[in-house]
């Protein structure tokens, strides 16, 4: 019992860590929607719940257990209700197949793996359980060991106890183990996530960051269509930290973040370089729209009340250098416009200067 006890844990790690990659994978490359994910989940542990069945574990007395319970609970913990419906539908299918006939015991395999649904279900709709794994996991493992201890003490009578009582404690380390392992890979998938977000972006403004904006210009210069880079640098910005205080000028530099950002959503992307300059990359883009593009943002943040910390209001104005690919080559193109936007700043300021 043992041995086959180790291997059930073996299998089951195994099979976390690699749906953990799947799952990630969906999400991330594919960008599957979660209800999806949720039901390829619910799928995935049902079908891993009848590999399960393959490995069992013989009691003493010679009746046959396996873990195909805690596949319905990670699904629950997993993907919610649909992925428990799912993974408990078909767990209860692949027990018939399995048992090829229908009998009592393959009815009861079905209605059990129904039933560690129903038991896992109120946990989604209870108000304080809903919202939190650690609850409806709690949750999942007492009910579903209620269940399975109280269809064994059908099948054995009282002189099964002590053999129950085992059980029990088999199940609560099996459960103990899974949470463990499922919030291990929880939190380090959450790290992930963070440092990637913070590797390309920038904390202030939440736009790309220069390493961002690097990845972002390989990729439009590699897309072989025409796109065009905007470098927009805040005038006299060095006078609203000297007036207001260095915090003000971080107030103005978020709000102008959110504004670059919610202005090129649909178009292209922004970045902040360093400092107070920023640049826009529009894809794809003639020379007519990168300069209506370029006079409408720069008009749009002139007219923008920037708030300070202390409520006071303050208005700013931003050059732009305009530049073309392929009207400069991906090696020419940064510095090109950077040529257009010292330009604009000599002319004068608060205008839009085209490169070339
Ligand atoms: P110009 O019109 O020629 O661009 O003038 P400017 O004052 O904007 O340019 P300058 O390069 O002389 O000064 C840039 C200022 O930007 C200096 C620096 O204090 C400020 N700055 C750069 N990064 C930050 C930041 O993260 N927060 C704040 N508050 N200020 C910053
Ligand atoms: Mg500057
Ligand atoms: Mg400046």
């Amino acid at each position: 019992m043992i041995r086959d006890l180790f291997i059930n844990f073996c299998l089951l790690s195994t099979f976390l860590f690699f749906g953990d990659m799947a799952h990630n994978f969906l999400r991330t490359r594919f960008k599957m929607k979660p209800w999806m994910l949720n039901a390829v989940s619910g799928i995935g542990l049902g079908l891993f719940g009848i590999v399960q069945m393959w490995f069992t574990f013989a009691l003493p007395n010679g009746i046959l257990l396996d873990f195909r319970q805690l596949s319905i609970m990670v699904a629950a913990g997993v993907g919610g209700p649909l992925a428990a419906l799912l993974a408990s539908v078909i767990i209860g299918i692949g027990r018939l197949a399995i048992a090829e006939t229908i009998n009592s015991a393959s009815l009861i395999g079905l209605l059990a793996a129904l039933l560690t649904f129903a038991t896992i279900a109120p946990a989604f709709w209870i108000r304080s359980i809903k919202d939190s794994f650690k609850r409806i996991w709690i949750f999942a493992s007492l009910s579903t060991t209620v269940l399975a201890l109280a269809l064994l003490l059908y099948r054995l009578g009282t002189a099964g106890i002590p053999l129950i009582l085992l059980l029990s404690g088999v199940q609560a380390i099996a459960c103990l183990f899974t949470y463990h392992m499922m919030r291990y890979l929880r939190t380090t998938r959450e790290i992930q996530d963070a440092l990637k977000q913070d590797i390309e972006h920038d904390f202030l403004t939440g736009l790309y960051n220069s390493r961002g904006f690097e990845s972002r210009y390989r990729l439009a210069a590699a897309s072989g269509s025409p796109f065009a880079l905007l470098l927009l640098d805040i005038d006299h910005f060095k006078k609203v930290n000297d007036t207001y205080g260095h915090p003000a000028g971080d107030a103005v530099l978020e709000q102008l973040g959110k504004l670059i950002r919610e202005s090129v959503r649909k178009t292209g992307c922004g970045s902040r370089k360093g400092g107070e300059e920023f640049a826009v990359i529009l894809r794809p883009c003639d020379m007519r729209r990168a300069v209506e593009a370029a006079d409408r943002m720069r008009a749009l943040i002139e007219q923008t009340p920037f708030v300070l910390p202390d409520g006071r209001i303050i208005h700013i104005t931003v050059s732009v250098g305009i530049g073309l690919h392929p009207h400069f080559s991906e090696s020419e193109l940064v510095e090109q416009t950077d040529r257009a936007l010292y330009r604009a700043k000599q002319e004068g300021r608060n205008r839009g200067v085209l490169a070339g």
